[in-house]
Order: C-alpha cells, then structure tokens, then sequence
C-alpha cells in the first residue's frame, strides 16, 4: 500500500515513521562505519547476538558490530509491522533496511521477532544460533529499553515507573511540542513501583538470558557480554540515578557481578556494563527532564567539540574495548569495572556548564540557550522525518 506518509508526533512518541527515512538513516550509519576509520580487532569476534538491536543504542550496535567487526548479527526486537494502513514502527523499518545492505555486502544478518523477556524467543534464538551460526556467539549486546515485562516464570506483568524516590520531585521541564519550559512535580514511587521498575529494567532478565546461553553451550571461548546503563549529573539525578530507574540500573550493575563470574568460570568470559552518554532516543524522550536536559547538554558539548550520537558512542566503545581481548579490557575499566564511554558528558566543565544554563533557561531564552530546534529535529529523525534527502509529499509504500 502506498501513501504520503507524514509525523505524527503524541507525547514522547510520533505514531508514524517513514520507510525511506528510515532506510536513509541506516545507509548513514552503514556509510559512516566504511568510510570512518577502522577498528582494530585483536579478538575473534564472528557471531554476534543483539537483544533490542532495532534503534537507539542496540542499532548503532548492530551496525558497528557487523561493519566495525566484520560479524554475523542476530537481532531479537519488538517492533510493528504495517498494518490496516498504519505505517510499522521505525524499528521495524529499520530492521528491514539494514539487513538488506548487510546482505547484500555479504553479511548474515537474521532477526527473532518478539519479546525477549518470554522464554519463546530464547528458545527460538537459541535454535537459530544452533542451525544458522554454528551454535556459538561471541558477543551479546544487550539494549532493552521497555515500559513492562511479562515475567514467563510467573505470567505476571510489570511496568515500570519514572518516578524519584523519597520525596516530591519538582523541577523545570520541557513542552518538546510547544517549546514551553515550565514547572513539574512527580510524587515519589511507592515500594511496589520501586520493585517493578527493577523488575523491567533491572538485571534478571539479562541473566536468564545469559543463564541459557550457557546451559546450551552457545557461549565461545572468551565470550563477552555488554549491557547499557546510565549514571548522570546532578542535573539529572532525582529522576534518573536516584530515582526508579536508577535502581533498576544498580540492580543491574549488580547482576553483572554475578553473570562476570559465571562467564568467567565457565569460558573464560566476561560480561561488562558500558555506561553511555545522554542521548536522544525513543526511550529516552520519555524520561521527564531529559529532553530539557538533553537540548542543554547538546549545545555544550556542540560547543566544546565533544558531542556524540549513538553510533559515535558505541564507535568508540567497540575500537577501545569490545575489540581487545578480555584482559585487555579488564585493565581499561573503572574502579567498578564499568566501561565509561559517558566521560564526556560528566566533565566537569561540561556540566557546570549545564548547572549554569539550567538555572537561566525558560521559554523566551530556549532556543538561544539550548539546542531545542536540533533536539525537535533529531527526534523526528528517529521516526524517519525531517531527512533532506527524501521528498515527504510523494506517497511511499508501506507495507514491506
Ligand atoms: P531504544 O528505545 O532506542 O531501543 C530499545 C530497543 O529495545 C528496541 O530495539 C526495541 O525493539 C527493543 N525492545 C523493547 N522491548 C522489547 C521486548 N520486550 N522484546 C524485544 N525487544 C524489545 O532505547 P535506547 O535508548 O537505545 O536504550 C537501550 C539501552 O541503553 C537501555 O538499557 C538504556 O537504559 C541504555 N542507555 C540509554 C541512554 C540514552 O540516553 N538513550 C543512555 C545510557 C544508557
């Protein structure tokens, strides 16, 4: 079916995405990776396995994994197909795009269709590793980003909340639509909404996941698994590190202790939490503050020269780490053996920079004081808008 497809942007969300503008921001992902300079891969890295690899983080993971490292990707993500004349999600577009020029450039790239948190997918996944990928992965990324999970053990489904913890939260806060900078409150998580959020986005998934692998003997020597977290300034701090989904996030780091010792006993592995810069991303437009937070931060790092996007970021965490040796890596983590690829974005003239600014801005000043209008943009770009290089007004086929 073809149609003009045009956003349309609800909340934190746009309900449409476009194909082509999808397709074209793959190609630039994919062309930056070939063109940019290569990394240097000292381990043998041939199959890797991506949980959540269809935008944001786990994206640029699939792209440098296959044109930084040269590997097989197998890809799970919950996206939509089109359906009764609604465009499918950007994810799904996505997907499709870049395994059309992975294989035509002669890499394997698959992907499981699902949620990840059920025992199905793992089972499936772990069928396909076995038939397609000579039963063994070298690397899991793992990029969930979600608002619930249904546990399979218990059937029971948990969402999460982006709530601080303790007391009454209140602070400045950005209409994205309208540009408005005005005043918010969130009323502190309850000891249940504190427990589901870690549940969601904690570490217990991940472990089960990587529990599997291991059982099945699909782990290689020297395999490797990363997950993404977030730590964050003072800027951020009420909403994101000490609040809900700050303790998913630690419970998180936890759980890595005890899947490195796993990995480690059992293949001499490693499992590694990477923890990312502020970007913008579908997950992370709904975490309130962050867009505010994130036009701020732009224009200073735009400034000083040190802004990343998503596949700069993870560009520089597979040249420095994911393509060395485990012991290698184990001497370039911090004192919690977390890999910092945030170390940008926390410098300390970066934010007093953004305390600064945080305190003056409001509706009048925004745009002089923040990247807004970029941030307004690169949202929409994420859905496949506001490309150049694609003509909106003709109608595009949307049912691939
Ligand atoms: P995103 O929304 O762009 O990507 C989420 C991915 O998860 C998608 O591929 C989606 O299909 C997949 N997914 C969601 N639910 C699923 C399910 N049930 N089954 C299978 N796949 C599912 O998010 P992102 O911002 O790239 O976040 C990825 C990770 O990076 C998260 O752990 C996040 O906390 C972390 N992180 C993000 C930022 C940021 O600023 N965006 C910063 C640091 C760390």
């Amino acid at each position: 079916m073809k149609i003009k497809v045009l956003p349309k942007k609800k909340g934190f969300i746009c309900t449409t995405s476009h194909p082509i503008g999808c397709q074209k921001n793959i190609l630039e992902q994919i062309e930056n990776a070939k063109n940019g300079k290569k990394i240097n891969v000292e381990n043998s890295i041939k199959n890797v396995l991506i949980i959540g690899g269809s935008t944001g983080y786990g994206l640029s993971s699939r792209v440098l994994a296959t044109y930084g490292l040269g590997a097989n990707t197998l890809n799970i993500c919950f996206e939509r197909k089109s359906v009764k004349g609604r465009t499918a999600s950007a994810g799904w577009y996505n997907t499709i795009a870049f395994e059309d020029y992975a294989r035509k450039d002669g890499f394997y790239a698959e992907t499981i269709l699902g949620d990840a948190f059920s025992d199905e997918i793992k089972e499936q996944t772990i069928q396909k590793i076995k038939s397609d990928l000579e039963g063994k992965i070298d690397l899991v990324v793992y990029s969930l980003a979600s608002p619930k999970r249904i546990d399979p053990r218990e059937g029971k489904t948990y969402s999460s909340v982006l709530k601080p913890i303790g007391s009454k939260f209140s602070d400045k806060t950005l209409n994205t639509d309208t540009g408005v900078v005005s005043s918010t409150e969130i009323d502190p998580a309850n000891q249940e909404e504190i427990a589901n959020t870690v549940k969601v986005m904690g570490g217990e998934d991940w472990s089960w996941w990587i529990e599997k692998l291991l059982e099945e003997n699909i782990l290689s020597n020297e395999a490797m698994t990363v997950n993404y977290s977030y730590i964050g300034p003072k800027a951020t701090q009420k909403v994101y590190r000490t609040g809900t989904i700050g303790e998913a996030k630690k419970d998180l780091e936890k759980t890595c202790v005890a899947i490195n010792e796993k990995m480690k006993n059992a293949v001499g592995g490693r499992a590694y939490i990477s923890v990312n810069k502020a970007v913008i991303t579908q997950a992370s437009s709904a975490i309130p503050i962050f867009p505010l937070y994130v036009s701020i931060l732009y224009k200073i790092m735009k400034q000083q020269g040190t802004h990343e996007d998503c596949f700069q970021q993870i560009y520089r965490l597979f040249e420095i780490f994911l393509s060395k040796k485990p012991k290698e890596i184990d001497s370039l983590v911090d004192e919690n053996s977390f890999i910092r690829i945030d170390d940008l974005e926390m410098k300390k003239e970066v934010q007093d920079e953004v305390d600064k600014i945080w305190k003056e801005v409001n509706s009048e000043n925004l745009k002089t004081l923040s990247d807004f209008e970029n941030y307004q943009k690169e949202f929409l770009t994420l859905y496949g808008f506001c490309r150049q290089d694609v003509d909106y007004e003709q109608e595009v086929e949307i049912e691939k």
